[in-house]
């Protein structure tokens, strides 16, 4: 059921990635219906939230669209996704911006088809890190959010895309893509 090219699941179009894993993909499909148990979300559930600030910036609320795109964490992640791949500013103010920005770059399909899977991967990654915050005292280390990105996108771009061969050197720099 997930992996036709596009699906329209309760009127939003969803453009697959191919090579980034389930648990990602449902990540931002539920992220995209605006389903992820943020402290807004469960608060709109009558769930009592006594701290509604976001955990990975400690400065504002923490709704899907902040902590995906707004929060000074996810920004400065886009900003390293940038400098990393080499593209145009990933200027998000929806999560529909984040899962489209791939559609608008130009050059190879592989690097379009590189760029959707790493945008996954990193929102995938921003969930995880803050999902982490309460279990280690230390503060959020975004070069730590941007090391992993780098690294499981390697892996399961070199294993599970059909553009094989890929070096750990070239993915780093980002080239030929
Ligand atoms: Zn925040």
């Amino acid at each position: 059921m997930l992996y036709s090219d596009h699906e329209v699941v309760n009127g939003f179009v969803m453009d697959w990635c191919r090579w980034t894993p389930a648990k990602c993909n449902i990540h931002v499909w539920r992220m995209e219906m605006d389903r992820i148990p943020t402290r807004d979300a469960l608060r709109k559930r009558n769930i009592i939230i006594e701290d509604s600030l976001c955990p990975l910036c400690r400065s504002e609320e923490e709704n899907t669209e902040h902590i995906f795109t707004s929060c000074f964490i996810a920004s400065t992640v886009w900003n390293g996704i940038n400098s990393w791949c080499k593209i145009p500013s990933i200027l998000a103010f929806s999560t529909r911006d984040l899962l489209d920005f791939h559609t608008v770059l130009s050059g190879s399909e592989r690097k379009k088809e590189a760029v959707q899977g790493i945008i996954i991967i990193s929102c995938w990654c921003l969930w995880r890190a803050r999902n982490n915050v309460g279990f280690s005292n230390s503060p959020i280390k975004i070069e730590n959010i941007l090391s992993e990105v780098k690294a499981l996108g390697f892996l399961w771009f070199s294993l599970r895309s059909k553009h094989k061969g890929i070096e750990w050197k070239d993915w780093c720099s980002f080239v030929n893509m």
